[in-house]
């Protein structure tokens, strides 16, 4: 099953090699589409939104929110923040592990964490559960969209 969060954050960038009004400074105001892709799990959920937002908080928003994307990535265009995003989530494991107290995380999906050790890759919790797609708004009439690839 997915399960989407979708947030929104502010941002000024500044487009380079591009010719037209985006090579000045200018903002947009984001939305950010995270989808997870899961088991539904013991607890009857595939991942409690409440630990996905605040995964996607201190991993994603914390950063690009109210900054000036330049100083985070080169030539910031839609395609190449999706991509940035994508890779600040994609090792979900270590981003669960560090919510290992929430009461809220399914029993299974924290015994594969404490059972995991750090030299094992993290296939069995791939099978359950996953990042499967970014989707970001550049503006309402403007997306992409990466799942990885
Ligand atoms: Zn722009």
């Amino acid at each position: 099953m997915l399960v989407t969060k979708i947030f929104t954050f502010d941002a000024a960038h500044q487009l380079t090699n591009y010719y037209g009004k985006c090579e000045r400074v200018h903002g947009h105001t984001y939305t950010l589409e995270v989808t997870l892709e899961g088991d539904v799990h013991s607890n009857g959920m595939v991942i409690d939104f409440v630990l996905l937002k605040r995964i996607v908080k201190r991993q994603v928003l914390e950063r690009l929110d109210h900054h000036f994307l330049n100083d985070v990535l080169e030539n910031p265009s839609a395609e190449r923040l999706a991509v940035w995003i994508w890779d600040q989530l994609s090792d979900l494991s270590n981003h669960l592990k560090d919510e290992l107290n929430d009461p809220n995380m399914a029993e299974e999906i924290r015994k594969l964490l404490e059972d995991e050790d750090a030299d094992v890759d993290t296939s069995d919790l791939n099978k359950t559960l996953r990042l499967h797609e970014v989707v970001l708004w550049e503006t309402p009439t403007s997306k992409v969209v990466y799942n990885g690839q």
